[in-house]
């Protein structure tokens, strides 16, 4: 008799160029997949609508291909560790597969899960690192241990050779209609709409869900001159369509990471200059740094907790819930901070260079805790993850891994050198849309332009809070190591 195995999907929603569905397949023809809507992830405060609606959108054409090739993809709502035994047991699984995770949490519910499946005799497989391009543990430094400094990472890892895409998985056999009553009775149901799971989102997010489109913009990214060949150039200006836009698709796996490195070595190879070569370099290490920030959080889960530099563990954050209100809102006077916040709150997603200067501002400006923007990232990014989120919020707050010890914007002159043309504010901050353009990337606008029912005075003077942080900072850090 062949083996029947369950497939458990979780950041990997693709059938194509994935790891350990590609090994599933290769042992026996009988494949079938399997998602579950987690109540400890889902019923969490920080999960945002936008990136739920992402995931069932993944989910249905991941739903699509399964019956496509044959097969069916199983959905329950459930704990994973009762329902996913019973539901293996019940479609007769010998095995159960699934790719590995780096957060604190899947790996400790991986272990469980895995534990409850081995108790009623069920194989597991879950050596697969497929979302990475390197493992974690195969980029080291020369005395064993992880890296906790980016640069030295990167060379290690562009040093290493890459996989290739896995074969797509082309056709699998189907359970038969016993055992998709039997699966029904264990839990399976029909997959839920991002409302019915109580996630509205109803404006049309930056990318659409699922492998075809993700493809479709790596394709669309790699292959014009317009995009990766122009990428370090480009990617900093906040109103230009300069980045690929794929990190909703990278978080949840519509798109497999090999793939999009194969593309960007295939750009690479295509360029005539050096200047377009490092171009494209410059992409290559932002997707460096995805796995900079992934190995971090495996091998440093407490990372996921708080701060990672002693100094700024208990760190006297003046948290004023008001100044953080106005944060959130797009209401700080400050108008390239409140057309960032705005852009977040309205599509669910937020250009880096502007994700660098809010968290600036909330942590240097307005003196508040980093956890509390991270938070509030995550209830809003439909690329919210994790490992990336952290590491970002850590990098701005000076508390992670960063050697630089002290870094302050000036929105100011952020503003100035990437929204010269205040395109960005105006498209974003519509209120103030008629006033000059020098007066909008300053945020000097005089009292008589600005009608404070319309667009609030600044909420504090730049240069003010930037002294009050460092002599904060520099107490804190004497205290710590005095
Ligand atoms: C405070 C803060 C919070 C952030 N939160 C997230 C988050 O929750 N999820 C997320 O995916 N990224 C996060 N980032 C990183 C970065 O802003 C986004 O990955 C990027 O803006 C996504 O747009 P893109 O896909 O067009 O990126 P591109 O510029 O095209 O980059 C390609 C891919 O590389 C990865 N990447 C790029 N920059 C970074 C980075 N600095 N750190 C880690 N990975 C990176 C992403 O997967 C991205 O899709 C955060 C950055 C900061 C400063």
């Amino acid at each position: 008799m062949t083996d029947r195995i369950l497939f458990w999907h979780r950041r990997d929603l693709r059938i194509s160029d994935n790891l350990g569905l590609a090994a599933a397949r290769s042992r026996s023809p009988q494949v079938t997949g399997l998602f579950c809507l987690d109540p400890n992830i889902l019923n969490q405060d920080d999960v945002a609508p936008a990136r739920v609606t992402y995931m069932i959108g993944c989910l249905e054409e991941l739903q699509r291909r399964y019956a496509e090739a044959g097969s069916e993809l199983l959905v329950l709502k459930a704990e994973p560790t009762q329902g996913i035994p019973a539901l293996a047991q019940a479609i007769n699984a010998t095995a159960v597969y699934w790719n590995r995770g780096v957060e604190p949490y899947s790996r400790d519910r991986d272990t469980q899960v895995a534990a409850a499946l081995k108790e009623v005799s069920i194989e597991i497989k879950t050596t697969f690192w497929d979302q990475l391009l390197q493992a974690p543990g195969s980029v080291l430094t020369g005395s064993d241990t992880p890296y906790t400094v980016y640069s030295p990472f990167w060379k290690n890892w562009r040093g290493q050779s890459k996989d290739s895409p896995v074969k797509t998985f082309e056709a699998a056999e189907g359970l038969s209609s016993d055992l998709k009553e039997q699966a029904e009775k264990a839990g399976a149901i029909a997959l839920p709409s991002a409302q019915d799971l109580g996630f509205a989102w109803d404006t049309p997010l930056l990318l659409e869900p699922g492998e075809w489109a993700a493809h479709k913009r790596l394709d669309e990214f790699c292959d014009d001159d317009r995009y990766v060949a122009a990428y370090g150039d480009q990617r900093n200006f906040p109103y230009v369509d300069g980045t690929s836009q794929l990190s909703a698709a990278l978080k949840f796996g519509s798109i497999g990471i090999r793939t999009v490195w194969e593309a960007a070595e295939v750009a690479y190879s295509r360029c005539r200059s050096d200047e377009t070569r490092k171009n494209v370099q410059t992409w290559q290490q932002e997707l460096a740094w995805r796995e900079f920030y992934q190995h971090v959080m495996y091998y440093f889960p407490e990372l996921a907790e708080g701060p990672y530099r002693e100094h700024l563990k208990d760190f006297p954050w003046i948290n004023n819930e008001e100044q953080f209100q106005a944060w959130c809102e797009g209401r700080t006077g400050y108008p390239i901070v409140d057309a960032a916040m705005r852009q977040l709150n309205e599509i669910g997603w937020m250009h880096n260079r502007c994700r660098m200067i809010v968290a600036s501002f909330l942590t240097k400006d307005l003196i508040i805790d980093w956890r509390w923007g991270e938070k509030y990232f995550m209830q809003k990014l439909f690329d919210g993850d994790l490992s990336a989120n952290n590491g970002g919020w850590q990098w701005s707050a000076s508390s992670g891994m960063d050697p630089k010890p002290l870094r302050i914007f000036n929105p100011a002159s952020q503003a100035q050198k990437f929204d010269r043309d205040a395109e960005y504010i105006r498209q974003w901050v519509p209120e103030i849309r008629h006033l000059d353009t020098g007066e909008l990337v300053t945020g000097k606008i005089p009292d008589d332009e600005c009608d404070c029912a319309q667009y609030p005075h600044p909420i504090v003077n730049h240069k003010e809070r930037q002294a009050l942080f460092k002599e904060k900072y520099k107490a804190q850090k004497a205290a710590t190591e005095g």
